[in-house]
């Protein structure tokens, strides 16, 4: 079975400091240290797993800065056979839409896969919009929320996965190809393997750029991107103390109508 996993480098956004943030409300990415996105370490951890169970090739790609070498170097010492990283200043300022795109030609041009594994969310742009729409893309089926790949079928057609739905699971059959998304909870990633470390420690991942990946310009960066940016707002909430609600109709109308008027709601 061949996986792909989609990895991102982010600024850790649990250990923000005061210069997190610039003057104008962006972020300081330089004063944020780089990790790698939790949950694609447990992305990671699946394709491994797969490998582990059914044989086959794990294939790590991320698109980013030089500085995401890191992630992939990490990913190779914990297993993984391959590394890409997509790296092309043509590509930077790219949204979701855009960065999906970028992604999808990559899978595509790596080529022959079972699996491809991402992380639900990642920690800074937060909207768990890009690995949907990599395999909206690539026109294959997409699991969110996996936390276990109980099976593949003999003719290695068929997955059987078992998803989140908050307060319980379903079990769903997929065929493959398929883009599944992994939950924190799905598994435990792992550590670097100590031989590993000292095979790749200096191995440079295959860089690609956007030439390498045939891709359509007018679909990469600014020229990719329609989300605008209408405001960054840094809110600070100043509100001390608590209210009491009273637990009847009429004292959750009262809030609901506070809630509007202050404009929280609506
Ligand atoms: C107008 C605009 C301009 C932007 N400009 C820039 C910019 O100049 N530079 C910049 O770095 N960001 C920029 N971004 C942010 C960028 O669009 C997002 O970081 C990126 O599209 C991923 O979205 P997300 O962080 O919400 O990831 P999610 O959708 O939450 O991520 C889900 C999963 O997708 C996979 N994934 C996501 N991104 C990558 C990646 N890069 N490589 C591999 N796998 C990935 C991971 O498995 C991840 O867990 C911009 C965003 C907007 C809206």
């Amino acid at each position: 079975m061949h996986s792909i996993v989609l990895v991102k480098q982010v600024p850790d956004t649990a250990n923000i400091t005061a210069e997190a943030m610039k003057e104008d409300g962006t972020v300081n990415r330089a004063a944020l240290p780089a990790i790698f996105n939790p949950e694609d370490l447990h992305a990671l951890e699946a394709a491994l797993n797969i490998k582990q169970r059914y044989g086959g090739t794990v294939s790590a790609v991320s698109m980013g800065p030089p500085k995401a070498t890191e992630v992939l170097r990490d990913c190779l010492y914990r297993g993984a056979d391959r590394a890409v990283l997509l790296t092309d200043r043509r590509a930077a300022a790219s949204d979701t839409l855009a960065t999906s795109y970028i992604l999808s030609q990559a899978v595509k041009t790596i080529g022959h896969f079972d699996f491809v594994f991402a992380g639900r969310q990642a920690i800074d742009g937060d909207t768990a919009q890009t690995a949907p729409q990599v395999a909206e893309k690539l026109g294959i089926p997409q699991i969110t929320y996996t936390e276990e790949i109980l099976s593949v079928s003999e003719n290695r057609q068929y997955a059987l996965i078992r998803r989140s739905i908050g307060n319980g699971y379903e079990i769903v059959s997929v065929k493959l190809p398929a883009l599944l998304t992994v939950l924190e909870t799905a598994n435990v990633p792992r550590p670097q393997a100590a031989k590993r470390v000292m095979k790749y420690k200096r191995t440079e991942p295959v860089q690609w750029d956007l030439d390498n990946i045939n891709a359509d310009l007018d679909r990469c960066g600014v020229a990719g991107s329609p989300t605008k940016v209408f405001r960054i707002q840094s809110i600070v909430l100043k509100k001390e103390g608590f209210t009491d609600i009273a637990p009847t109709k009429d004292g959750i109308a009262a809030l609901l109508t506070e809630l509007v008027s202050a404009k929280t709601l609506g």
